[in-house]
């Protein structure tokens, strides 16, 4: 229903025409009838606007409905466990949960952008109930109280979805990406980079600490022994006892009458200083600081000083377009429908290393464990591949997952190579290769290779038996002996699985899936949702904010899945599009004061916890008071057509 039309008297609603020439061409125009004079739909903002319920302005599939109803179901001892009760009474989790999920959807990140929406965005009102968390409050909740249940609740989100039908957990594509992290991208400290420096220390360290016993020596002084690599402990007890030393001189100093004795002490005394002095204020903390940032690298092989838990990366995003490496975080995510089923996230790069522990965590979760795993050629490892066969009876899940030279092997080229072993004639009786200059390549010795995660890979090595004089050994071998191949029997078995699942006609389908399912995802989070970057420190913070991102971009899936439906719907009953949009009738009431929506809308202003429980009452007389004005409006127009028209 559209606004009714004021009969307002002093309200014009042609406007005035301009005088002079144009006047008058205006004036015949008009009179002939050909261009009527422009007539506007009425329009008063001085007139104040009463809103029986907010939430019916809010379109039927909007993306704070699903919110709403999602959140609803949540279970109330999740979202309560998180807070110590006591003291004064906070919002209510699930009003905070709802406002923070709604402005992610939105592409609102920061506390203070949310804060002013619970002001302004008509939908973060209706679900905060017009309530207004500070953004110190909203901060405090996402960061601290978020932490322990963002787990659960997620997986209560993917859950939901599973009963409902929009996804099964029959295909779960799995892929990584890099996010930077909210950290400076000068702020790096390399492992490498430490290690130098610290053995450049020790070594300063030595010489230093041979001075300190050369002195000692020639003064007859006490020191005790030193030891070679001391750590900053010991060096402190050196600089004790050399203190001491000091000390003893000081006293002589003061005790000695003689001047030609006095300066020979003082020398010695300024030299042990000087020495106590590098030691305390030069290597100690020096010291520390690299055992300490070398603490923090772990495993990895640099971080950041703003976010030390963010590790340097290349990303694919590259605006600098220098190849820099920027501080980040490596996500791992799994989608099915285009829905976030699981993520994780890690501190390592490469995403090879990340399939097992995030399928670890995905095991520990309450989800249940997918039925075929889709990943790309970087998680093809002969690791990974035993990890998902797992125990022969009883596999973890199937997987098509290709390996690293998957394509290559397609090509031509490839299979054209005569230099490649793949391409030679095996004699399996003698378990020997025969070379393309027809010379024997036998099996010589076994060789262990650990991999950067500790994984031990078994291969044979063949050798050919002898390569002198061969005319084709420039382009078969760069080695300076003979040829040799090296052939790691367990992955090739793994490799010749992977490829049957790939190529198998059911299966085939469901591999091309993957570049619209898990990358579009991404493509979702990243470019429609503007989330490039984090806006937390730390890695629970971190992986927080890509919970509630992951989720704000599964509710956004369902509305729009929803919306889609009853449009179609819409389209079958009547044949036309239908724009969905706001359906209730919004009276304009006129004065400020007249309505008991302005007097709740004042108290609101004035006192809002004194406001919020006469809202029912004050909601019953407000819409029997706006029916009677509709009447009495509806009877004064009587015999406008213009007016009824609208009505
Ligand atoms: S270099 Fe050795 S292995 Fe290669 S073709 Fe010649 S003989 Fe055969």
């Amino acid at each position: 229903m559209r606004n009714p039309t004021i009969a307002s008297t002093d309200y014009t609603m042609q406007p005035a025409l301009p005088s002079g020439k144009l006047l008058e061409h205006e004036i015949v125009v008009s009179t002939q009838g050909r261009r009527p004079a422009p007539a506007f739909k009425p329009y008063d903002p001085t007139q104040a606007l009463s809103i029986p319920d907010i939430g019916a302005l809010i379109p039927d599939h909007h993306v704070a409905r699903v919110v709403d109803q999602l959140v609803e179901a949540y279970p109330e001892e999740v979202l309560t466990a998180c807070y110590p009760g006591g003291g004064r009474p906070p919002f209510h989790p699930k009003l905070m949960l709802k406002v923070i999920l709604y402005a992610y959807s939105q592409k609102v990140y920061s506390c203070r952008g949310i804060a002013t929406m619970l002001h302004e965005d008509l939908p973060a009102i209706w679900l905060a109930a017009m309530q207004k968390p500070d953004f110190r409050t909203i901060n405090h909740f996402r960061s601290v109280r978020m932490g322990a249940v963002i787990d659960q609740l997620f997986e209560f989100t993917v859950l939901e979805l599973h009963r409902q039908g929009f996804v099964e957990f029959e295909n779960y594509f799995l892929d990584g990406t890099k996010m930077e992290a909210d950290a400076n991208k000068y702020s790096f400290v390399f492992r490498k980079a430490v290690t130098g420096r610290e053995a450049k220390l020790k070594i300063r360290i030595q010489e230093t600490l041979q001075e300190i016993q050369e002195i000692a020596k020639a003064e007859g002084l006490e020191l005790g022994q030193l030891a070679e690599e001391p750590a900053a402990v010991e060096l402190a007890s050196v600089a004790n006892r050399l203190e001491d030393q000091v000390d003893i001189l000081t006293d002589l100093i003061a005790e000695e009458k003689l001047v030609e004795n006095r300066k020979g002490l003082r020398k010695r005394h300024s030299l042990l200083k000087k020495k106590v002095k590098l030691i305390r204020e030069n290597f100690i903390p020096r010291q520390e600081t690299y055992a300490e940032q070398l603490a923090v690298c772990g495993e990895r092989n640099s971080f950041s000083k703003t976010d030390p838990d963010a590790t340097f990366m290349r990303m694919k995003e590259d605006h600098m377009k220098n190849g820099q490496l920027k501080p980040g975080y490596n996500i791992q995510m799994a989608t099915e429908n285009q829905f976030v089923l699981f993520y994780t996230i890690h501190q390592r790069p490469g995403d090879a290393r990340c399939l097992i522990p995030h399928l670890e965590e995905l095991q520990a979760s309450a989800l249940p464990m997918p039925k075929t795993i889709v990943a790309d050629a970087g998680y093809g490892s002969e690791e990974n591949y035993l990890y998902l066969i797992g125990d022969e009876k009883e596999p973890l899940a199937g997987f098509l997952i290709p390996y690293g030279t998957y394509l290559k092997e397609q090509t031509k080229k490839f299979k054209n190579n005569e230099w490649n072993a793949k391409n030679w004639t095996y004699e399996e009786a003698d378990d020997r290769f025969i070379c393309p200059n027809g010379r024997r390549v036998v099996f010589k010795k076994y060789q262990e290779k650990k991999n950067a995660s500790g994984f031990v890979q078994s291969y044979r090595i063949y050798e050919c038996e002898d390569c002198t004089g061969c005319p084709l050994k420039e382009s078969c071998t760069k080695a300076k002996g003979n040829r040799q191949v090296h052939w790691n029997p367990v992955y090739e078995e793994l490799k010749m699985k992977a490829k049957e699942a790939l190529e198998c006609e059911d299966r085939k389908s469901v591999y091309a899936r993957r570049k619209i399912e898990v990358e579009t995802g991404f493509g979702d989070i990243k470019g429609n949702l503007a989330f490039r970057r984090f806006h937390l420190r730390g890695l629970q913070k971190v992986h927080i904010e890509f919970g509630l991102i992951a989720m704000a971009h599964n509710f956004r899936k369902v509305a729009g899945f929803l919306r889609s439906l009853s449009e179609k719907a819409n389209f079958k009953k009547t044949g036309r599009e239908q724009p969905i949009g706001y359906s209730l009738p919004v009276f304009n009431l006129g004065g400020f004061l007249d309505s008991p929506s302005s007097v709740l809308n004042l108290l609101c202003f004035i006192k809002p916890d004194f406001a919020i429980p006469i809202t029912h009452l004050l909601r019953i007389a407000e819409v029997f008071y706006c029916i009677l004005c509709f009447l009495i409006r509806c009877f004064r127009s009587k015999g406008n057509d213009d007016i009824c028209n609208d009505c």
